[in-house]
């Protein structure tokens, strides 16, 4: 069933486990996500980023994944992930997405703040939720010598104040983590995650979760995690699918598509199962 964010994210909060962001570029790749979702019970969270609408565009993307949310057998949220702007978010909202990220996090904290509070505003109206972005999560590739400088990371002092000013459905952190492939051991500010989840009171969301190990993620979630966005883990998952498939002699499409769906549900059931307890 189709739910916005908060519907997810609250009771994940209160019940203290995390419900997995997990990006789709595809109709193989959303079918691999719900069907785990499906198979262990548990609510998920499907979407695609900004960055990523040269290989799916926004409303391709809504005539695929929304019919397959409302049909799915638990609840399911449809998210527009890192939306630079405040019109790509309003298009993605007349789509039927139930949930933006509108990520300002490189403007100044009023600016986010400003910026943010308006989409709230009108993003309730259409019965859909948003997340914020607040602290710079970096692409791992971007990081030099394995550190992330802390002064990046989000300030709880900062949180509570931009909740307070925004409204927001659920916020993005900072906290050690970042996006893609890490060449380097992460190292997640734990304590941090603690106060700026007491400090707020909301959902918090890890952007950067491929590649986190599995006590990584559990004390993520521990220190007041709700949402946990994996990409990378099925993405690579998709791909050997399909490298096994050409190892087994397999050359149609019609032929390597089912082991994409298999690997990614393989994948995405070994996260949900771990994120939900
Ligand atoms: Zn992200």
């Amino acid at each position: 069933m189709l739910v916005n964010l908060k519907e997810i994210l609250d009771p994940a909060r209160a019940g203290g486990y995390a419900v997995g962001h997990f990006n789709v570029l595809s109709m193989v790749m959303a079918r691999g996500v719900l069907e785990a979702a499906e198979e262990l019970g548990k609510p998920v969270i499907i979407g695609i980023e900004e960055k990523q609408l040269s290989i799916c565009p926004l409303e391709d993307f809504s005539f695929f994944a929304i019919p397959m949310a409302k049909r799915a057998k638990v609840p399911v949220a449809v998210h527009f992930d890192h939306a630079y702007t405040f019109d790509k978010c309003i298009e993605a909202l007349k789509y039927g997405f139930t949930s933006v990220n509108y990520d300002c996090s490189d403007c100044s904290f009023d600016d986010n703040a400003w910026r943010v509070a308006e989409l709230v505003h009108t993003a309730h109206a259409y019965g859909a939720s948003v997340e914020a972005q607040l602290g710079f999560v970096p692409e791992a590739a971007d990081v030099k010598d394995g550190r992330i400088d802390p002064a990046t990371f989000t300030k709880p002092e900062d949180a509570e104040l931009f909740a307070g000013r925004t409204n927001a459905d659920a916020l993005g952190i900072a906290a050690g983590t970042a996006h893609g492939e890490y060449l380097f051991r992460p190292k997640v500010d734990y304590a941090r995650i603690k106060a700026i989840s007491e400090a707020t009171g909301l959902p918090l969301v890890l952007h950067g979760g491929s590649g986190l190990s599995d006590r990584a993620l559990r004390r993520a979630i521990e220190s007041g995690v709700s949402k946990i966005n994996i990409f990378t883990d099925i993405n690579i998952a998709g791909a050997q699918g399909a490298t096994m498939a050409l190892g087994a002699g397999k050359n149609l499409l019609t032929d390597i598509i089912p082991y994409e769906v298999h690997a990614i549900r393989v994948q995405a059931a070994e996260k949900i199962r771990l994120l939900c307890g």
